[in-house]
């Protein structure tokens, strides 16, 4: 063994390593700087501090494969989605400046940090403002600026994202920069060209939504007599670089021709139910060979950022969608939110999964909670049922990212949490100024901001 000291040793967990062995043991894990070194059943290795983890699951941190670092969660529920878009979202999202991104990356990565996400992709705008916040959060971010052509002025254009790119790539080890084109509808042909150059160019990956509403498949079949996958193959744009949002409305055919190009899906189990898309078909992709991640989309249309409560849905909407108690178990969906969403975002290498060698993304999850007993040891042993099923955001209590503390007993010490709080209620009275919005806004009552 090992005898250099090492700087954290998290002792007696029951660490679930999310490995090719799928391993559950009692136990240590030793992080020295950034990586994991040695993980066993008693590890006798001097540390420079220790973490008490008995009574609680050491895990590979939660990837949250996708979302959109918003602001304005819970002002404008229950409309139809073409209204909602139209109506709330585009003059939204052409209002932000980068203070007020500033502030919505820091409400976002806080709430992140508290549930267990250890890495992010954001899909959203002035991605330099969010990879600033995420420098100081410690979060692992793969920021994708979101291109989108029509409708104009409501995203960034390909030039802001290859010079987001182009500035990113390789200037922190947790920051990796994407290029990210909104969707076959609302960027044409010539985009997904560019943005695919870019993407080879810098060897960044890309990310897009994907036959996320039956309405975007008529539209690509009007358009251009296809359907969206086959579009995008068409452009050569199907690779081992791209993940794609969604992927809800896939024939047998495209689910084919992902898998063939090793293209990757990203299932967002809250998001298609709460705007009515419909059901991923999370089975018949993993059958095919096609990696799937799991993510929470954006807080306007999920709305928090729960990764545990997105397992939970994620894997009974499956069950009722096909009639099956059985269908996709809590082992697979876990895995889909660890070391299947690396895979997916083409990471695994670095993380997704508790091993020496491999980064020290680690969470802590107290299993001592009445909502999540009785918990059983030995053949039998329930953890992953517990977690899946039983447990939320709420449960975590240690956050590591790159063996890196951002969370210790539910303090999180890398943002302050009053000084997050007043710059959402600045930023969010900005925001709704600059979109125009007025008192008599039917969807915000801006006046009553709490302070
Ligand atoms: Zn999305």
């Amino acid at each position: 063994m090992n005898q250099e000291p090492v700087d954290l040793l998290i002792h007696g967990g029951l660490i679930l390593t999310m490995d090719a062995e799928r391993r559950h043991l009692r136990g240590d894990l030793a992080i020295r700087g950034d990586r994991i070194v040695a993980l066993g059943a008693h590890l006798d290795i001097p540390a420079g501090r220790v973490i008490d983890a008995r009574h609680r699951a050491v895990l590979p941190g939660l990837i949250n494969a996708h979302t959109h670092e918003t602001l304005t969660r819970g002002l404008a529920e229950d409309l139809p989605l073409n209204r909602w878009l139209a109506e709330i979202c585009f003059p939204l999202d052409s209002s932000y400046t980068p203070d007020i991104m500033r502030a919505a990356a820091m409400m976002n990565q806080l709430e992140m940090i508290r549930g267990g996400i250890t890495c992010f992709v954001d899909m959203y705008r002035y991605p330099s403002a969010c990879a600033e916040v995420a420098e100081v959060s410690g979060l692992r971010a793969i920021l994708a600026p979101q291109i989108i052509v029509d409708p104009p002025g409501v995203g960034e254009s390909l030039e802001e994202a290859e010079a987001f790119v182009a500035a990113w790539k390789g200037r922190s080890p947790r920051i990796l920069p994407a290029i990210g084109p909104h969707a076959p509808y609302s960027c044409p042909a010539e985009t997904y060209r560019r943005a695919a150059q870019i993407a080879a160019a810098y060897d960044v990956p890309i990310h897009t939504h994907l036959a996320e509403t039956r309405w975007e498949v008529d539209t690509l079949l009007a358009r251009h007599g296809v359907t969206p996958a086959e579009y995008l193959d068409q452009l050569s744009i199907l690779g081992p670089r791209l993940s794609v949002a969604h992927g809800v409305h896939l024939t047998s055919k495209e689910i084919g021709l992902l898998a063939e190009r090793g293209v990757s899906v990203i299932y967002n189990p809250t998001s298609n139910m709460k705007l009515a898309s419909g059901v991923a078909p999370v089975l018949e992709l993993r059958a095919a060979g096609v990696t799937v991640g799991l993510g929470t989309d954006s807080n306007l249309s999920n709305n928090n950022l729960d990764m545990f409560e997105e397992m939970r849905l994620g894997a009974i909407l499956q069950k009722l969608h096909r009639g099956d108690a059985a269908a996709l178990p809590c082992e697979d969906v876990l895995a889909m939110a660890t070391i299947e969403g690396a895979r997916a975002l083409g990471v695994a290498e670095k993380i997704g999964s508790l091993e020496p060698g491999k980064q020290a993304d680690v969470i802590l999850v107290d299993l001592d909670q009445p909502h999540l007993w009785p918990l059983v040891s030995g053949e039998h042993e329930n953890t992953v049922e517990q977690l899946v099923y039983s447990a939320s955001a709420a449960d975590v209590t240690h956050t590591l990212v790159a063996g890196q503390l951002l969370m210790a007993d539910r303090q999180v010490l890398t943002l302050d949490r009053g000084e997050v709080r007043e710059k959402v209620v600045e930023a969010t009275r900005e925001l709704l100024a600059r979109a125009g919005f007025e008192r008599s806004h039917p969807a915000v009552e801006w006046k009553e901001l709490a302070p």
